[in-house]
């Protein structure tokens, strides 16, 4: 892998270990006791100062932080390539391919340089060149090509399986610009374009030898070249080049090393000469846009299905390409493209890559000769498809119209896909009467009639799948209840679970050196290979000398993120009082407005009786929303307007403040999580399919509030539920409130602090230039509150209480805070890609 680019000068020190001794003796005081190996400093700092001079013709006095950092991302690849030789083996028997439209890997700088063991090497060869570590990795931009949970779980993925050894390759799209870049105008969401790019990306090889041919459109046309058997052939209209661009993932200790793919959009000619000699010179090169932009941007929508034509293509190009260059590797080591299912497994990221099931079909039986029946066992038995939402706005669907104009041939395919699957139902309904009717057959068929006529994604990947998962036990269960109770029941083994888990490396080692130095210190360094030794922290929960030292971390953690609030909000908080943080993407089924709600009720509270001694709470609020989603922009505008009341109010000054940080990120999270007292994780029952922000609060130590929804249930089973806050409805509970019209009204009127706080909010209190400001929020929970906010208010309140009551006796707290992070192992994404290696992809590890 990666033995095409130029052979690293340091190949043979790679693995050498004379480093300790020539860092300074401050830098091991301030740095986490993690694992030192790799060059001298002396070599990597040759390295840096080669790179900053021959690649980027900058000299040392003129190179800014960005060209420093250019210059050690450059040295510190070099390194990746060479261990990723030093690593290199005999073609692995089986890999993975893990397709995803969305990666959201944020900066790579620390996981390279924590997985190289080169973190305080680097810090110590950049010292001698005058430059400070921390002001280089602030320059290196977010990769933020991924809009929240799906895209981050899938850079986790790749971080463990390079980590854990298991061969793969992850697919996604190189757009120019990422998650759009937020800023707030009087209270309002900016969205500005995000441009990760502008100075290219030092981590990564461009493959022009890696380009495939990705069509659109067009006709499809029938030969019968030997007698009867009718071959169908694509004509596309359109065609469009997709060129690799691969960026090395190296895993821990160095020991295997992975890339990660990024198809990048280009034209297969780049200007019609013709058109440009005769003077158009801009027609000349609207082709090249045209396929150009489909690269351009990440669809910043985070679960509601995308309408756009754009986004089909983006579908399908990187799905076509990741194919046809995963067939050629396969063909080109074991020359057999039926053995495929034998040595690669492919997981779908959710439904974004579901075209393989016909793309797939498409090339076996095109360019490659296979009938129908041994081309579905191709597809069948290397597909598989990773769930991550039941709610029905977010299933994704094509028009078939659509379809039949954009990918004619792959339309044709799936309605034989349907016909046989329907088929075959209708043959067994012939003896069981309850599979015959028409409304049975409806809900199994990959189309859906009733909203005019569309592709059905998620139907056509459990289909097309080996196996099909869900990302939390309770999610997997309504899987099988709920949309897939049909298909589910005619192959009882398909479906299977595999909680989501997250990198320790990044959200304990690299987000939290403090802490993780402390539990070297406690359990030894074997935790930072082995996370479930974090357990032996649990014997020290209640010591003294301990928990003064666990407290100390956190206490720096808050410090920090009290600067950082600070500097972006211009609003200062206390690092004493409670940090209650619900940071995520804004969604009304995550309920943020239920937080921000309660904030109104404990304002009021507060200014009732202002002479008790209440709990001094900090909220935070830090997340995105959709451009086009108007409720979540207005419960943003709801939460900075509230912050503005109450941090201008005196009477509550010392008790409550509110601050919402823009432009959430994962540099931004790695800020925020450890400096956490209080984790928000309060989605309606039913509707979280798993959260992985969860996983990174409790882990830090962070005590969850939350539903029992997602992962949140087995957060509360490893952690114990003396140490975590549950309140509201379960996912029963809420179905059955659904069923029950009116429960909203009856609910406010239940609760007069509910009505109140929804009467100031609604009053204009928070919005006087603009009274009716946020009538659209109350009244839609006076009517509708489609996510029982209503219904779960007051036990939430209640339980806010008790955590008031608890932050006060700090012993009590930091022994709940240690017995999280000690008991959070089993969350590692390591753990989540051993079970998928297992039983999912029959890959072993290397
Ligand atoms: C972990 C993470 C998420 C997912 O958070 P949830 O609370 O699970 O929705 C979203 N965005 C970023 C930047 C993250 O790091």
């Amino acid at each position: 892998m990666l033995n095409d680019v130029l052979t690293p000068p340091a190949q043979r020190d790679a693995l050498r270990d004379d480093s300790a001794s020539e860092i300074p003796a401050a830098a091991a005081w301030t740095a986490p006791l993690l694992w030192q190996t790799g060059d001298s400093v002396v070599d990597l700092r040759e390295s840096i100062r080669a790179k900053l001079t021959f690649a980027l013709g900058r000299t040392p006095e003129s190179a800014r932080p960005r060209d420093w950092f250019a210059a050690t991302a450059l040295a510190l690849r070099e390194r990746i390539v060479a261990a990723c030789m030093a690593s290199e083996k005999a073609v692995p028997n089986k890999r993975v391919y893990y397709l995803s439209l969305e990666f959201l890997i944020g900066r790579l700088m620390s996981d390279a340089m924590n997985n190289l063991g080169l973190t305080e090497t680097t810090r110590a060869a950049l010292r001698e060149l005058g430059v400070d570590l921390d002001a280089v990795q602030d320059a290196e931009p977010d990769a933020a090509l991924g809009n929240g949970g799906l895209g981050r779980l899938a850079a986790c993925f790749m971080d463990s399986m390079a980590s854990i050894g298991i061969p793969a390759v992850g697919y996604g799209i190189r757009y120019d610009h990422g998650l759009f870049r937020q800023s707030f105008e009087d209270g309002w969401q900016r969205e500005a374009p995000e441009t990760w790019l502008a100075e290219g990306n030092p981590w990564e090889f461009v493959r022009p030898d890696a380009s495939y041919t990705i069509g659109f459109g067009g006709t499809v046309t029938m030969s019968s070249p030997n007698e009867g058997v009718i071959r169908r052939h694509w004509q596309p209209a359109e065609t469009v080049r997709a060129v690799a661009h691969d960026i090395p993932v190296v895993g821990w200790r160095g020991r295997h090393v992975n890339r990660l793919r990024l198809w990048k959009a280009e034209a297969g000619e780049p200007v019609d000469l013709a058109r440009f000699n005769g003077g158009d010179h801009v027609g000349a090169v609207a082709a090249r846009s045209r396929a150009e932009a489909i690269s351009r941007v990440l669809y910043p929508s985070d679960s509601s299905a995308e309408g756009q034509e754009l986004r089909l293509r983006q579908e399908y190009f990187f799905t076509s390409a990741s194919l046809q260059d995963l067939i050629a590797r396969h063909v080109n080591e074991r020359g057999d493209v039926r053995s495929l299912p034998d040595h690669a497994a492919i997981q779908l990221n959710d439904t974004h890559p579901a075209i393989a099931v016909p793309e797939l079909m498409r090339i076996l039986m095109e360019d490659h000769d296979l009938s129908w029946e041994d081309a579905w066992h191709v597809t069948t038995n290397t597909l598989n498809y990773t769930n991550h939402t039941l709610m029905p706005e977010a299933l994704e669907t094509w028009p078939v119209e659509l379809m039949e104009r954009l990918l004619p041939r792959h339309m044709q395919i799936i309605y034989l896909i349907n016909w046989m699957h329907l088929e075959e139902q209708a043959k067994h309904g012939r003896q069981d009467p309850a599979h015959q009717d028409a409304a049975y057959l409806a809900s199994i068929s990959l189309i859906d009639e009733a909203h005019g006529r569309r592709v059905r994604m998620g139907h056509l990947a459990f289909h097309g799948a080996r196996r099909v998962n869900g990302v939390s036990a309770l999610h997997t269960d309504l899987m099988r209840s709920t949309v897939f109770a049909h298909l589910h029941a005619l192959d009882p083994d398909k479906i299977v679970n595999k909680t989501n888990g997250i990198t320790f490396r990044r959200w304990l080692h690299n987000a939290n050196p403090g802490l993780t130095r402390l539990a070297v210190e406690t359990v030894g360094s074997g935790v930072l290979d082995d996370p479930a030794l974090l357990r032996g922290l649990e014997a020290h929960a209640e010591d003294p000398a301990f928990v003064a030292r666990y407290a100390a971390v956190r206490r720096q953690r808050k410090e920090a993120l009290a600067r950082l609030v600070a500097e972006r909000t211009g609003t200062d908080i206390d690092p004493e009082a409670l940090f209650d943080v619900q940071v995520k993407r804004i969604h009304e089924y995550k309920r943020q407005l239920l937080n921000v709600v309660e904030t109104v009720a404990l304002y009021q509270a507060i200014k009732a009786e202002p002479h008790r001694d209440w709990t001094p709470r900090v909220k935070i609020f830090a997340g995105k929303a959709a451009p086009s989603y108007v409720q979540a922009k207005l419960i943003i505008k709801l939460a900075c307007d509230v912050a503005r009341a109450v941090n201008d109010d005196p009477e509550v000054a010392g008790r409550l403040k509110v601050v919402f940080l823009p432009n959430y990120s994962v540099s931004l999270a790695e800020t925020i999580i450890p400096g956490a007292d209080l984790s928000e994780q309060i989605s309606t029952a039913g509707m979280e399919a798993s959260g992985t922000g969860n996983m990174k609060f409790a882990l830090n130590g962070a005590l969850t509030v939350g539903t029992l929804d997602g992962a949140n249930i087995e957060i509360r089973d490893h952690v114990g539920a003396d140490n975590i806050f549950i309140f509201g409805l379960d996912a029963a509970g809420v179905q059955a409130r659904e069923a029950e019209p009116g429960y909203a009204a009856r609910a406010i009127q239940a609760s007069p602090r509910l009505a109140a706080a929804l009467d100031m909010i609604a009053s204009g209190r928070f919005s006087p230039g603009e009274p009716g400001r946020f009538r659209p929020l109350t009244d839609d929970l006076r009517r509708r509150d489609q996510y029982l906010l209503t219904a779960d208010f007051d036990d939430y309140w209640r339980v806010q209480r008790s955590i008031d009551a608890a932050w006060r006796d700090p012993r009590g707290w930091w022994a709940k805070a240690i017995r999280n992070t000690a008991r959070m192992a089993w969350f590692s994404s390591d753990r989540s890609m051993r079970e998928y290696a297992e039983e999912i992809w029959r890959v072993r590890l290397s």
